[in-house]
């Protein structure tokens, strides 16, 4: 029976590489119809922000990452936020002394050198303690912590599924602390001590981790556990040096949201940074969450370190945004055209002009801009060698269109549209050419979503007529 958790800690916001290790434990779950569980990791009191666990929720709600046990819904082997289990740390840190593989460090270090992991254990003078010396240091009070024993010698070899065995030496393995002075765990012993209780099959995390890997393995042996799977994922970068970091500016998932990303599409791109379909559906780019959970393997993801790649974001949210219905994309699209376009006009049929025309959500209130106020726009605009088109052209065909439309007797796409095409016959010049000025002349933008009689029609007779005698003058 496979379970696996995600394991966050509560910062306040969803990295781009959180999301993918979450999306692809829940995949590992999934695809094994095992159990996936959320897991909080709050014991760096330090570091709590308040609203954080709200933020991992919504995401994972939004994201479609269910999960079967955690913090909200309960489970077999709760509680499942660390900081509610205080007392199972301690208790197996003075398990391990009993087994020889801790001891107790009664040496004044700040807080922060504990946990750096800088700590020689040479000079450790606590190693050597005699139990009897420790009861009475114990007796006396002295505050202390309790550090991992590492043998002195010879190396320790573990598995990850993704890098392979591992040696190193355990020369150069620090004496970690597992319980901090405060009697909280280090993350790396509440890890170690939670995946165990929590029955985790496989455990899936950044390769930040990796370092550790072989101390968690001498933590699982000493305790004669046994050693989950370790999946470690590669970074997320920025570029071929950088990692990706919010600190740097780099985006987070809400980030992404806010920027006009849908959900599906940075789900669906967060699942090939670092991994990729085989066999049949090896040049599959586009995948939907069910999908994904029928073709993901572990054997797929990939050693190297992924790019963030924002065009290739871009292409995946065009690709979604053209696959909604009309209907569904008006309705997210409408508060990005109402952040400029206040008048009465259509939204369905100003969505419509948008939907195959936008990478991003956010790039809507520019393009549309237009509607509700009509910029001043230079004469070069009217000059367009393909339409055969310059100001004195124009002019002629704006003197033309302007009577035609008017006499129209209703306003429609239909009734502008073979309005002009007979004009444009009528004064024998091709389409373009009496198009060009039209379009120009009611948007007063080069670059417009949508030609000519798609935007008369939406801006309706007046303000189209407004526009055009405007734009002769
Ligand atoms: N709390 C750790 C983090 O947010 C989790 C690492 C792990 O999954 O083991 O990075």
């Amino acid at each position: 029976q496979v379970r696996t958790r995600f394991a966050p800690s509560p910062t306040g916001y969803m990295h781009v590489g959180n999301l993918r290790t979450a999306l692809y434990t829940w995949l590992i779950a999934r695809s094994h119809g095992g159990t996936f569980i959320l897991r909080i990791e709050d014991t760096d009191q330090s570091r709590l922000v308040s609203g954080a666990v709200d933020v991992i929720y919504r995401t994972m709600a939004e994201c479609g990452l269910t999960h079967d046990e955690g913090p909200d819904v309960g489970g077999p082997v709760a509680p499942y936020i660390q900081s509610q289990r205080r007392d199972t740390y301690g208790k197996y840190a003075r398990l391990l002394v009993e087994k020889g593989a801790a001891y107790y460090c009664f040496c004044e270090k700040a807080e922060s050198e504990e946990d750096s992991g800088d700590f020689s254990r040479a000079a450790d003078p606590c190693r050597s303690l005699t139990a009897e010396q420790v009861a009475e240091k114990l007796a006396q009070g002295l505050p202390y912590v309790i550090r991992q024993k590492i043998p002195t010698e010879g190396s320790t070899t573990f598995h990850d599924a993704i890098f392979g065995d591992i040696t190193v030496e355990n020369s150069t393995l620090d004496d970690q602390v597992l319980l901090k002075r405060d009697g909280l765990p280090t993350y790396n012993f509440a890890n170690v001590i939670d995946d165990h209780l929590m029955g985790i099959t496989h455990v899936v995390r950044g390769s930040e981790y990796l370092s550790s890997a072989p101390k968690y393995d001498l933590l699982y042996r000493s305790f004669g556990w046994e050693i989950p799977t370790y999946v470690h994922c590669s970074p997320v970068m920025r570029d071929a040096q950088n990692k990706m970091s919010k600190r740097h500016g780099d985006p987070s998932y809400e980030d992404l949201k806010a920027q006009g990303y849908l959900t599906e599409a940075i789900v669906n791109y967060v699942a090939l940074l670092g991994w990729s379909p085989k066999g049949d559906l090896a040049e599959q780019e586009i995948f939907t969450l069910p999908e994904l959970v029928k073709a993901f393997d572990i054997a797929g993801i990939s050693k190297s370190p992924a790019i963030f790649d924002r065009a290739k974001l871009d292409h995946f949210n065009a690709v979604y945004l053209r696959a909604m219905a009309p209907e569904a994309f008006a309705k997210v699209a409408e508060p990005y055209i109402r952040q400029t376009v206040k008048g009465d006009f259509d939204i369905a049929a100003i969505a419509a002009l948008l939907q195959a025309r936008c990478e991003r959500l956010s790039d809507i209130p520019e393009k549309v801009d237009f509607f509700d106020a009509c910029p001043d726009y230079a004469i070069e605009f009217f000059t367009n060698k393909k339409a055969k088109t310059d100001p004195a052209v124009c002019k002629d065909m704006l003197q033309a269109a302007i009577p035609m439309l008017e006499s129209l007797s209703t306003w429609t796409v239909e009734s502008v549209h073979d309005g002009l095409i007979a004009l444009a016959e009528k004064l024998e010049v091709k389409n373009a050419k009496l198009m060009w000025p039209v379009r120009i002349a009611a948007a007063g933008k080069l670059v417009t979503p949508g030609g000519a009689v798609e935007i008369c029609a939406i801006l309706g007779k007046d303000e189209t007529l407004r526009r055009l005698r405007a734009g002769l003058a």
